[in-house]
C-alpha cells in the first residue's frame, strides 16, 4: 500500500483539512486550540469566532491597544465564555455576499475604551462593533454554515 503513494504528493496542511478559518504558520497574536487538540495562530479575531461555527474551541487575542489578553472559549457554536466580558470585536467585511473578513482591520479588544482609542487613528476600511457572540450569530445568519475563507 505504502509504495502505491507517489512521491510528488501534494501535503494538505492539517490544519486545512480541520478547517481553521484564517490558519496561518506566521506568528500572529491570534491563537487557538480546537477539541482535538490541534492548535494553530490564526489570522484575527475574526478567524477564532469563524472557526468557532466549525469546532468547539479555547482561543486567545491580544489587544492591539493594551496589550491585554482575551479570551475565548466556544461550544456548539456559542461563546461559552469570554474574558474579560467586556470584549469587543471590530470587523470589517471585504464581501458583503460571501461574509468574508478583512483581517486588517478586524480586532478583538479587551474593553471599549481601547477600541475607542484605537478608531482615533484607525483610517481604514468602515466597521461594525459586535460582542463576540453577536458576531457568531451574525456570522451564521449570513453564511448559513457554509465553509468560507475568513481574509480577504
Ligand atoms: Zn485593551
Amino acid at each position: 500500500m505504502r509504495d502505491r503513494i507517489p512521491d510528488s504528493r501534494v501535503v494538505v496542511p492539517l490544519t486545512l483539512m480541520a478547517n481553521i478559518v484564517g490558519a496561518t504558520n506566521s506568528k500572529t497574536p491570534n491563537a487557538l486550540v480546537l477539541d482535538s487538540g490541534l492548535t494553530s495562530n490564526v489570522g484575527c479575531g475574526a478567524d477564532i469566532l469563524l472557526t468557532g461555527l466549525y469546532h468547539d474551541l479555547k482561543a486567545e487575542a491580544v489587544c492591539p491597544v493594551c496589550g491585554n489578553k482575551v479570551e475565548v472559549i466556544i461550544k456548539d457554536r456559542k461563546v461559552a465564555s469570554a474574558r474579560p466580558k467586556s470584549a469587543l470585536l471590530h470587523y470589517v467585511v471585504d464581501d458583503e455576499n460571501r461574509f468574508s473578513i478583512c483581517c486588517s482591520g478586524t480586532f478583538l479588544f479587551d474593553r471599549r475604551q481601547c477600541l475607542t482609542k484605537w478608531l482615533k487613528s484607525y483610517e481604514g476600511p468602515r466597521g461594525s462593533v459586535a460582542s463576540p457572540q453577536a458576531f457568531m450569530d451574525e456570522a451564521l445568519s449570513r453564511r448559513g454554515g457554509r465553509q468560507r475563507a475568513a481574509c480577504c
